[in-house]
């Protein structure tokens, strides 16, 4: 059989993600694997865990990457904090946020949700106004909505949930590495990221937080986690304390990738990482401009990493997404649910958010459009 791996070459990653990984990611994740077990692991978990912390701005100790991907983080949140019946808000404008409600509908929550128009931002007055009707739960938002491009209001969400006994769960796919997440600051319980947005690592981890708030919620339960992979009453053995229980086999070489990509971030310093995310998103505005493509989302609540814009008239969609990829090896993303074949969505993530990048697509579209 032929050796398939052979023949990759690399492409520019510049869709919803994945995004372009770092060399020295793809280096840590070549290197040799331990035991899962093996202290020298362990302390490279525990190096994580710090890291996480660091960067999200939290002192939750229940700071950990889940195995599996951003989805399976989402999952995470809610098969631990939601019991049959439990009243939840999702504030949804997009797919992630749809998906959401599917998730937390299919463990029998009484799942009831504000939309939102997709290319707009959540209004925090029309959430605060369906809190003062009925208390819930849990009230659920996407930070960084990847199906439209838009940055939704999560200090403002926030500030109406401090006091009370509702958990504040954000998704951070997205924005976590690319743009401010303060998740103590901003009142935040439970938070899910994912590898393969902003952090610019390969997809297969999903970094997850949980406040001292949602771990008593958890331990509140009167019913088991009705999934045993997710079940952070186990996890948590697995991650915390003087002697480690084997739950499942840590992805060991995937957490060495983890490791090196925050690594990466806190060495170039966070408001340096968001600064160049900003300069580029300004940077690829312009050419678009240029070209006569235009941005969907109003620059008010845009997004520097996820760039939704609309197809020019007359422009064929698939055509040009394969042109792109096949003559310039580089991607870019369709447009999902609603804005299929209306817009496309370049990414920004990580490793991709370079001018060179933007330079190089700007040139590129030019030419297949
Ligand atoms: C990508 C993404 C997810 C899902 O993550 P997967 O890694 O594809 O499972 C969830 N939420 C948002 C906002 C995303 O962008």
């Amino acid at each position: 059989m032929k050796n398939l791996l052979q023949d990759i070459a690399p492409v520019t990653l510049m869709g919803p993600g994945p995004s372009c990984v770092h060399p020295s990611v793809l280096a840590a994740l070549s290197k040799p694997t331990l035991g899962h077990l093996d202290p020298e692991f362990i302390r490279i978990m525990d190096a994580i865990k710090t890291q996480l912390k660091t960067l999200l701005h939290t002192e939750n100790d229940l700071t950990i990457p889940i195995s599996g991907t951003g989805s399976a983080g989402m999952e995470c949140c809610f098969v631990n904090l939601i019991e049959k019946d439990d009243p939840v808000l999702i504030l949804v404008n997009g797919v992630f946020g749809m998906r959401m409600q599917d998730v937390a509908t299919r463990l029998g929550a009484q799942v009831e949700t504000l939309e939102f128009e997709w290319g707009t931002p959540v209004i925090v007055d029309v959430v605060q106004k369906k809190l003062k009707e009925k208390s819930y739960k849990l009230v659920a938002v996407v930070h960084a909505e990847t199906s439209t491009g838009v940055q939704n209001p999560v200090p403002g969400i926030g500030n109406l949930l401090k006091d009370s006994d509702t958990l504040f769960l954000v998704d951070a796919v997205t924005s976590f590495g690319g743009m401010e997440i303060r998740m103590d600051d901003w009142g935040i319980d439970m938070l899910y990221s994912g590898t393969q947005k902003c952090l610019s690592c390969p997809p297969g981890l999903s970094p997850v937080s949980f406040s001292p708030a949602a771990v008593a919620a958890i331990q509140a339960r009167k019913t088991k986690v009705p999934n045993w992979y997710l079940d952070l009453s186990l996890i948590m053995n697995y991650w915390e304390g003087a002697t480690r229980a084997y739950h499942h086999t840590a992805p060991i070489n995937m957490l060495y990738g983890l490791f090196q990509a925050l690594f990466l971030i806190l060495e170039e310093g966070e408001t340096q990482v968001f600064e160049r995310h900003m300069e580029n998103h300004r940077r690829l505005v312009q050419a678009l401009d240029q070209m006569g493509i235009h941005m969907v989302v109003d620059a008010s609540c845009r997004l520097p990493m996820l760039n939704a814009v609309y197809i020019p008239d007359g422009v064929d969609d698939a055509a040009v997404r394969s042109r792109l990829l096949k003559t310039h090896k580089i991607e870019i993303g369709a447009g999902l649910g609603n804005f299929a074949g209306k817009i496309w969505r370049i990414g920004l993530m990580g490793h991709t958010a370079r001018a060179e990048n933007v330079d190089k697509l700007a040139a590129s579209l030019k030419t297949v459009c």
